[in-house]
This record gives structure tokens, sequence and C-alpha cells, in this order.
């Protein structure tokens, strides 16, 4: 009686757009999946204002479909919220919509956008992750479907990426309280990237280089160099009431979880 019964370990990327969980935690998503995890990725929109040139209806089918191949590419389930770019706002209604999207997925992580970051779409979904996570354990709380996804057993540990560049509204480093070391697995990002082709096409015809995988890895490189390592990813968990306080990621990925300079002392866990 009381036993717990054994499952895999489950981690769902919850981000605004398709690319976003590639860029900011993919490398960290791959360790994952190479220990066995099932792997989930929920983007907010389709990426309906991804295009100059096509209409919203053309870009969103075709960044659909790439968010898709790059999912399976990692081996991951994926969802999309279909909310608008530009109009992610933390609202009751997009919450439901999140909450039953999460449920069908039954995370035991998530990993969504910094809180403070450079566009509020990015800000916005980091607040429906984090509510959406608080809900998704509450029998009476409803997502108004015909037929709902379960309630989840537990509330999921929840973790921030990196901002977008890792800076605050002021250009200031928001310093991690750890970071992945993901130089076995930044090919893999960059391939899974790479299958996101119209944004690729676009920033490579506008700046002449390949500046979409290029950004990518000077970023990584740059979080690498803040904690020894090659390539990085960096991370910091909720820390606040009611969510799961034990280092779940960090201790999954012990082999690769490094502490900087200015991070990883900041924990404070009542015993
Ligand atoms: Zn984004």
């Amino acid at each position: 009686m009381g036993q717990k019964v054994e499952r895999t370990p489950r981690v769902l990327a919850v981000m605004a757009h398709p690319d976003d969980a590639e860029i900011l935690v993919g490398g960290t998503l791959f360790h994952l999946k190479a220990l066995g995890w099932e792997a989930g990725i929920i983007t907010m929109t389709s990426g309906d204002c991804g295009s100059a040139t096509l209409t919203k209806q053309e870009i969103a089918r075709i960044r659909r479909a790439e968010a898709q191949a790059a999912a399976a590419f990692l081996g991951a389930w994926y969802g999309c919220a279909e909310l608008l770019d530009v109009e992610i706002f933390a609202n009751a209604e997009n919450q439901r919509r999140v909450v039953e999207l999460m449920r069908q997925f039954q995370p035991d992580v998530v990993l969504t956008h910094s809180p403070v970051d450079y566009m509020v779409d990015h800000e916005e979904t980091a607040r429906l992750a984090r509510s959406a996570s608080f809900a998704l354990s509450m029998p009476l709380y409803h997502t108004r479907q015909n037929t709902p996804a379960a309630p989840t057993a537990a509330t999921p540990a929840l973790y921030y990426a990196d901002s977008v560049e890792g800076i605050d509204l002021a250009g200031e480093r928001l310093w991690p309280q750890f970071y992945i070391d993901i130089g076995e697995t930044l090919a893999r990002k960059k391939e899974m990237l790479s299958l996101h082709a119209s944004q690729r096409e676009w920033l490579r015809t506008h700046h002449g280089v390949d500046e979409y995988l290029d950004q990518m890895t000077r970023w990584a490189a740059s979080y690498g160099r803040e904690c020894g390592a090659t390539y990085a990813e960096g991370f910091r968990q909720h820390l606040g009431h009611g969510y799961p306080h034990a280092p779940v990621l960090q201790q999954a990925l012990k082999s690769y979880s490094k502490s900087g300079s200015k991070s990883g002392s900041k924990r404070r866990i009542h015993q």
C-alpha cells in the first residue's frame, strides 16, 4: 500500500513559438531523451507572423509542419495551442487551452521561457506555463472540452530557460541557477533547429550567412564560457510555494549539470 508505481519521467517544453524550444532547451531535451525520458513540446502559436511574403495561413501551415518535423526528430510529442503571434496573453481562455494540452502529455518536469524576456509573447507564455502547471492536478479545474484529459497526479517541477541572449530588459545578465553542458548534444540541437527551414532561409536571405544556426551556436558558447563548458543552456527553477523543490532536472542530468561563477548559491529550501 502506498507504493509508488515507477513510470518513465516526462519532460515538456512549453514555449511561445515554433523553434523556441530548439534554441533555448534543445540540448537538454536530447540529454533527457538519451536517458529514456519521454519528451514533449507545446508551442502557443504556429508562427503565423513569421514571414514577409506569405499569408498568415500559408506561413502558419508551413511552420506548424516544421515544428512537427523537428519534434519528430527529437522523438517528442508535439501540441500547438493555436494562439496568434504577438497576441499571447495569460488569460482564462488561453490558460484552459494550455492546461488541456499539458494534461494530454502529463509532464513531471516543465521547461518554459524566462518570466523576463525580450518579447511579451515569451513572458506571457512563462506566466501561462506557471499558472497552468499549478492547475494541472486540480480536479475541479475544468478545461471545458467535450472529452477533457485527466488531471495530473502532481504539480510538475517548473524550470525557466535562459531569456533570449540571457539578458533582462535593461540588458543585464539574468544569471541562471545552473547550466546543462550540451557539448555532446549541440550537433543534434543544430540539426533539429535546421528543420525550421522557413526561418533559416528568411535569415539567410537577409543576412547572407547562416545566421539562424550561427546565432544559436554563439549563444550556447557564451553560456558555456560562464560555466566551463564548450556549449551550455542555462536554467532557473521555480521555487515558489506549492511547486516541487526537489532538483529533479539537476539530478537527472547530474553529470552535465554545472554551476557558474555567479550562480548556484541562491537555492534555499526548508528542510
Ligand atoms: Zn519566440
